[in-house]
């Protein structure tokens, strides 16, 4: 899995960030893109990545701001163009289906692929057997959500040399071992595949927030996370500003990452007014907090590691 940041900014563009946009890429797990919001001019910076529009599978909304979705149906519509009939599925707050729907109404436009539009409450989105998504309602002047994603844990490789010192031949029945089921073997033994899987790989998990002054939900939401991705629109000194607009800055954001035991604190969505010479000083106010913080510049590619 990697986290790849198509834009950084909060509110508005700047020369060196684009508005809000993020890309978990799924890779390992399946040949899938997720996004998470999408800014005005998302599609440019897609050109400018390694991002197929074809692969996205999912999008995920987190609040009605411009900033968060005004690129939102031009990509949906260049998807169609592109000839994609791959379905894909959209969450987002209450309101996301009529901003969608109208937008493509009044433009006479059409998709070639099936859109599937879900208005998110807080609590369990979905589990497909693989990924579990759960939104988190946030504290933002609008109605806003973060999404955690949690990959289940896989069954551990079979352990070969085990195998060998059993005399257990290999054939077709490997599968049913590698999923933990019980074979019988041609001279009757019965061999139950949980006695020969290494230790189970733990799943990743991320949480993902939308824009957000600090909340006692954002404790759950990341608790032990892998990756925390938070918005730190405002450095300490203007906390009392931030948090009036329904934002966090560096320290307070730094200080969840802490309490919540997350492993890894990306900071992005930074507020217009900071350009490329304020970011080591922004990244050392949560570091202080949170030794592991990283600051997202547009392009940036993290990986998710447990
Ligand atoms: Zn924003
Ligand atoms: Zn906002």
């Amino acid at each position: 899995m990697e986290l790849k940041f198509l834009g950084t900014s909060a509110g508005v563009p700047t020369k060196e960030r684009n508005v809000t946009s993020l890309i978990l890429d799924l890779q390992g797990t399946r040949n899938a893109l997720w996004m998470f919001d999408c800014g005005e001019g998302t599609q440019h910076q897609i050109l400018h990545s390694s991002v197929k529009i074809s692969k996205l599978e999912k999008i995920f909304i987190t609040h009605l701001h411009g900033d968060h979705i005004f690129g939102l149906p031009g990509l949906l519509c260049s998807r169609s163009m592109g000839g994609s009939t791959d379905p894909l599925t959209l969450y987002g707050p209450t309101g996301i289906r009529q901003f969608v729907e109208t937008s493509l109404q009044l433009s006479s436009s059409f998709l070639t692929y099936p859109l599937d539009i879900t208005e998110v409450q807080a609590g369990p989105l979905f589990d497909d057997g693989e990924l579990k998504v759960t939104a988190y309602a946030l504290n933002h002047r609008v109605e806003c959500y973060g999404y955690r994603i949690e990959e289940h844990d896989k069954a551990g490789a079979l352990d070969t040399q085990k195998l060998d010192q059993d005399a257990i031949p290999r054939g077709p029945w490997m599968q049913a071992l590698k999923q933990g089921g019980t074979i019988t073997l041609e001279d009757g033994r019965t061999i139950c595949g949980k006695d020969y899987l290494g230790v189970p790989i733990r799943g990743k998990s991320l949480a993902i927030f939308g824009d957000t002054e600090p909340t006692p939900e954002a404790l759950k939401m990341a608790a032990n996370v892998d990756v925390m991705v938070h918005e730190i629109t405002l450095e300490d000194a203007f906390a009392e500003k931030a948090n009036e607009r329904g934002h966090s800055t560096t320290k307070q954001a730094a200080a969840l990452a802490r309490d919540a035991k997350a492993k890894h604190f990306i900071a992005t969505h930074i507020s217009g007014r900071y350009g490329v010479e304020d970011c080591p000083r922004l990244l050392a106010e949560c570091r202080e907090i949170f030794p592991n913080t990283d600051l997202a510049k547009d392009f940036a590619v993290f990986p998710v590691r447990t």
